[in-house]
């Protein structure tokens, strides 16, 4: 009795496993399903990492949901919070709070400086907590003295379009050069008022200005999901001088999206896995 009570306890237990194992690939092969995540999993069976470096927790977006989206797609995440002038992180203490409120999850931790004030308003020992820090251009004086953000219409003044570009590659290169950043994020963005002539305004003089600069730098190009920008002419023009690359979405709110538009360029600039960057150490399992 004993015995037959063991053989079914043994097969009661070999249902359930079979039962769990059999689940298990109803959800694997699920996935293929939607074009965005099949499109992932494609490409990290071929060796690539897919991560998305520019996640912000916007729009309710808790640390919980983004992890439960990265399961589900695959993508693997740097969370960046937003530290500078006018934003909530302004100085060493709340920057540190903040880094130590988040630092178990299993994502990676960035530093988004903004405006041009940053690299006066935090210590070295708190940007360090971080595994990476990245900024954009979209925040400088202009040529009269005043505080401007692209993205504002009411705050950017063009006359000329020309000298326009010409002040604002200057801008990029000298953040290049002098502010100690990993990545150049929402890169070669255009205002509003002259956003449908980037092929035009963005020669190849103006590129090769910045790709000298992320290059000699070595700062990563970030392709940018949220702007679609860079433009692949000048993605490739970067690849070719040995720059490497993340991709970043930007989220304004709580969507984080599938990367469409780097996963794209990765096929449409024939990116390879050594083409992109990532910070040292592990994601925490
Ligand atoms: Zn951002």
């Amino acid at each position: 009795m004993k015995a037959d009570r063991f053989i079914l306890s043994l097969q009661i237990v070999m249902m359930i496993v079979a039962g769990l194992s059999c689940g298990r690939q109803n959800r694997s092969s699920a996935v293929p399903e939607d074009p965005g995540i099949h499109k992932i999993d494609s490409l990290e069976k071929a060796g690539y990492e897919i991560i998305d470096l520019h996640a912000h927790l916007k729009g309710g977006l808790t640390m919980e949901q983004l992890l439960d989206h990265s399961r589900i797609t695959g993508i693997g995440y740097g969370v960046a919070v937003n530290c500078g002038f006018g934003f909530p992180i302004q100085n060493d203490s709340s920057l540190s709070a903040y880094y130590h409120s988040v630092r178990d999850f299993s994502v990676y931790h960035a530093m988004q400086a903004e405006g041009r004030e940053w690299t006066e308003m935090f210590s070295p020992d708190s940007i360090e907590l971080f595994d990476y820090v990245f900024t954009d251009a979209m925040t400088y004086f202009d040529a009269e003295g005043r505080r401007t953000r692209l993205w504002i219409k009411e705050e950017v003044f063009i006359e000329e379009a020309d000298s326009f570009m010409d002040y604002y590659v200057a801008q990029i290169v000298e953040i290049l050069n002098y502010e100690p950043i990993d990545i150049y994020v929402n890169p070669t963005f255009l205002p509003e008022q002259i956003a449908g002539r980037y092929d035009e305004l963005w020669t190849p003089d103006r590129m090769q200005k910045v790709i000298l600069a992320l290059q000699e730098n070595e700062i990563a190009l970030e392709i940018n999901s949220r702007y679609k920008i860079p433009s692949a002419g000048f993605i490739k023009k970067a690849k070719e001088a040995g720059v490497r690359f993340t991709m970043g979405t930007n989220n304004g709110d709580n969507e984080l999206g599938y990367l469409e538009y780097g996963l794209q360029m990765i096929e449409d600039c024939d990116l390879t896995p050594n083409d992109f960057w990532k910070p040292d150490g592990k994601l925490l399992q």
